[in-house]
């Protein structure tokens, strides 16, 4: 039977906005010596916007933006809402695509007027013969995503876009340091744009450019360590590594996959919430002994 004392940490954990879903999560909580916390929709709000756009010589950046948004227009991925967001303000029509692809970790692709597009990260386009001829370091040193757009041969442009910070992650981050928690933030991001996020919000550790499908397996590196991992985070490709960790925290506002995989729900989307949970869990430990 569930003792009292959890019964209590459970009801206190909830009137702090924390829904404890296994009671064993609230004992675990007090062993955490690290936090890998994912960075968008988790550290950042997850609402991105277009921050900029660069263009090869020959191209406009209206057209640039033009077939970015309409590479975007079936993808629900934050990144092409801000660019389909973005294009809808300028007033630029979509064009008519066909045989659309969304890659996870990689990008979109789809063709237009017979020609085949794909607009995603570097490393995908590189891996598709495509040479990258424009720096994107104005659009990364600020913490913005970069998005390559090519044809079947050519880069054309790099649509750039960032996310804000949530107002209180830093704070947050502060307080689960001064706990003695070594935190770590985890993304399928590009290195230089997650460094000037992981510098602005203050963690310990960045693990960058992580396939979807490999979050799960750098939990379990760390865990192979010793280490006991709480994993925060709010997106499908981070369920795995929700259950996977030795406690998971999911964002109340993220999707449904990611709730049900993890143990603990911050409804609020702070990660106070993290901080918290883990004092409220040593004051019921201590209750239990
Ligand atoms: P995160 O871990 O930050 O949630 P994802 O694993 O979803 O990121 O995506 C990793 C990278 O893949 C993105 O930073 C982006 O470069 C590229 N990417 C993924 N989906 C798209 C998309 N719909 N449009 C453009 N690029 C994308
Ligand atoms: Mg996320």
């Amino acid at each position: 039977a569930t003792p009292m004392s959890v019964m209590v940490g459970v009801g206190k954990a909830a009137e702090y906005g924390i829904l404890i879903r296994q009671g064993e999560a609230l004992q675990t909580s007090s062993k955490l010596d690290t936090v890998v916390l994912d960075k968008t929709g988790t550290i950042t709000e997850g609402k991105p916007a277009v921050t900029g756009v660069l263009c090869v010589e020959g191209q406009q950046e209206e057209a640039v933006l033009q077939l970015a948004a309409s590479l975007e227009r079936s993808s629900e991925h934050p990144l092409a809402l801000a660019v389909l967001r973005e294009a809808e303000s300028r007033d630029l029509a979509l064009q008519e695509s066909s045989r659309f692809e969304a890659l996870n970790g990689k990008g979109v692709t789809a063709v237009i007027d017979g020609m085949r597009y794909r607009l995603g990260n570097r490393r995908w386009l590189e891996q598709e013969g495509i040479k990258v001829s424009l720096d994107s370091a104005s659009l990364t040193k600020t913490g913005a995503t970069p998005l390559f757009l090519a044809d079947e041969k050519h880069l054309l442009g790099i649509v750039g876009v960032a996310d804000r910070i949530k107002p209180d992650s830093r704070d947050a981050i502060a307080r689960l340091r001064e706990a003695g928690m070594t935190v770590v933030m985890i993304t399928g991001d590009i290195q230089a744009s997650a460094n000037a996020i992981a510098a602005q919000v203050g963690v310990d550790q960045v693990i960058a450019e992580v396939l979807p499908e490999d979050k799960a397996e750098e939990v379990k590196a760390l865990q192979g360590e010793g280490r006991i991992v709480a994993m925060v985070g709010d997106g499908i490709n981070d369920a795995p590594a929700l259950a996977q960790a030795d406690v998971g925290f999911a964002i109340g506002t993220g999707t449904d996959v990611a709730i049900e995989s993890a143990g603990i729900t911050l409804m609020g989307g702070s990660l106070h919430g993290v901080a918290d949970a883990m004092a409220i869990s040593a004051a019921t430990v201590r209750n239990i002994k």
